[in-house]
């Protein structure tokens, strides 16, 4: 039976669909397994301690809390609680649960809520969240009211910097409610994508319901007060875009100067090609030159390293340079051919690249302004001399000639387009950890991988400048 819970709710602000999705089907969040709840206890000398339990489901989490409510503890830092109603027309019964930072005990022997925030100050959705653990504890416990407090920030030493009464209104959050659940009645309202899809977990059923019916919200770039104006305005499919003039989208706000680029984006879905629309810069006909990528990682000081530089030139030689202070400095050779120099630190990764790509006056290609602006503020002075002339970013030369029918101009989604596949993963994470665990057990296999990862995004990046090259239009 679904579960309807505080992120159910937290979401309606934002999706609909997906508080439909939510209640109708059987995949929430506080089905996976809680981790810890901690309950506070009374010993006989007055001392507060704190007892720690494990719980591998959701469900044992639930008669855990429900037991320590009974023994009267006088606290349960991530209680899991839980209520089952019949709502007037549903023929079957609704679970509501949550997930309650900090459950205490009152004077009086009640339990009431406090939410804990990491933020010094409130945010859309908070109060409602809260209104809701307060109403699921009221219904346990057979009362009406209970008091219910935020704790907003913590010090160094974790109390809370401001402590906020919560106001809770029985009949106010039961109207919200009955208003919410409505939503049961309603056929499943259309995938409208917005930028809080992407952590979302129905996104991959979402992604491919839009493009079925081409919405307007698999265009990039549009906020929401955009959609929202081409909505009143009756536009709500991509084809209405294309049947329109570029300079008739210039009427709707957030559009402006992007009007050729979004009727071309429009096009691109609708005619499912790639569609031309702004000239290459000749930079990017240039047969010599270099392709980049790094990944990095925050040092001690909160500044931005690198930790790897994987490298390309346009004829297809591939090297990756790896920061490994325990293994001595150096060039290897990996068992597939793939080339890998060591170094002791960041500095010397950007000295030893610059060394690589010379002197001359080739373009340096990186997706995206990231790399450059990294190496301008990290990089040996010397070398941002050297290169900073040069690098560009391929990423904007792409989206200002070109539109895919694709969502965003990720490497990973716009190569992907043209068939170039990630030998092993694609996710830097992964990378990141196989690249730790080899500097901790030098075992070569994992450093392939990392490498493997590193060189395949500058593989991409130069299937995409091929791609572009050989299908500029006369
Ligand atoms: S993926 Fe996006 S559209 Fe789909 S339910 Fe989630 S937030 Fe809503």
């Amino acid at each position: 039976m679904p579960m309807f819970t505080a992120s159910t709710l937290r979401w309606l602000q934002l999706c609909q669909r997906r508080l439909w999705r939510d209640l109708h089907l059987d995949q929430t969040p506080q089905q996976s397994q809680p981790t810890r709840l901690i309950a506070v206890i009374r010993s006989a000398d007055q001392r507060e301690i704190q007892r720690a339990f494990t719980m591998p489901t959701w469900a044992h989490g639930v008669e855990l809390t429900r037991q320590l409510m009974q023994q009267q503890v006088e606290a349960i830092l991530g209680a899991c609680v839980e209520a089952t109603l019949t709502v007037e027309g549903t023929t079957e019964p609704i679970r509501f649960g949550g997930r309650i930072d900090r459950l205490v005990r009152q004077p009086d022997g009640l339990y009431a809520a406090i939410e804990m925030k990491r933020d010094p100050v409130l945010r859309e959705g908070d109060a409602l969240q809260l209104d809701f653990y307060t109403w699921l504890l009221c219904l346990m416990q057979g009362i009406d009211w209970l008091p219910a407090i935020f704790w907003l920030g913590a010090d160094d030493d974790g109390f809370p910097i401001s402590v906020i009464d919560h106001a809770y209104d029985q009949f106010r959050f039961q109207q919200q409610l009955a208003d919410i659940l409505q939503l049961l009645f309603e056929p499943q309202p259309p995938a409208h994508l917005i930028s809080a899809c992407k952590e979302c977990h129905w996104r991959s059923n979402c992604y491919p319901d839009a493009a079925r019916v081409k919405h307007v919200s698999l265009l990039s770039k549009l906020n929401r007060q955009t959609l929202d104006d081409l909505r009143l305005a009756g536009i709500q499919h991509l084809d209405q875009i294309v049947a329109m003039q570029p300079d008739d989208l210039r009427q709707f706000r957030g559009i402006k100067t992007k009007a050729h680029a979004i009727h071309a984006s429009a096009r691109a879905w609708v005619e499912e090609r790639a569609v031309w629309y702004g000239q290459l810069r000749d930079t990017c006909r240039v047969d010599d030159a270099y392709f980049f990528d790094i990944e990095t990682l925050q040092n001690e000081w909160g500044g931005t390293e690198v930790w790897s530089i994987g490298w390309s030139d346009s004829r297809g030689a591939v090297g990756v340079i790896l920061v490994a202070p325990e293994y001595p400095a150096g060039d290897l050779e990996l068992a597939d051919g793939q080339r890998v120099t060591l170094v002791d630190d960041a500095p010397s990764a950007w000295r030893v690249f610059a060394r690589f790509v010379g002197a001359g006056d080739q373009p340096i290609f990186a997706w995206t302004g990231y790399d450059a602006g990294v190496m301008r503020k990290s990089a040996p002075a010397e070398v941002v001399e050297q290169l900073n002339p040069r690098v560009d970013d391929l990423c904007a030369l792409f989206d200002r000639a070109v539109k895919l029918p694709v969502k965003g101009v990720s490497l990973k989604v716009v190569a992907r387009y043209f068939g170039f596949n990630w030998h092993g993963y694609d996710d830097w994470f992964a990378a990141y950890s196989d690249y730790l665990r080899w500097r901790r057990s030098g075992d070569r296999g994992l450093l392939a991988s990392a490498c493997a990862y590193q060189s395949d995004d500058v593989e991409a990046m130069r299937v995409v400048r091929r791609w572009l090259l050989e299908n500029e239009p006369n």
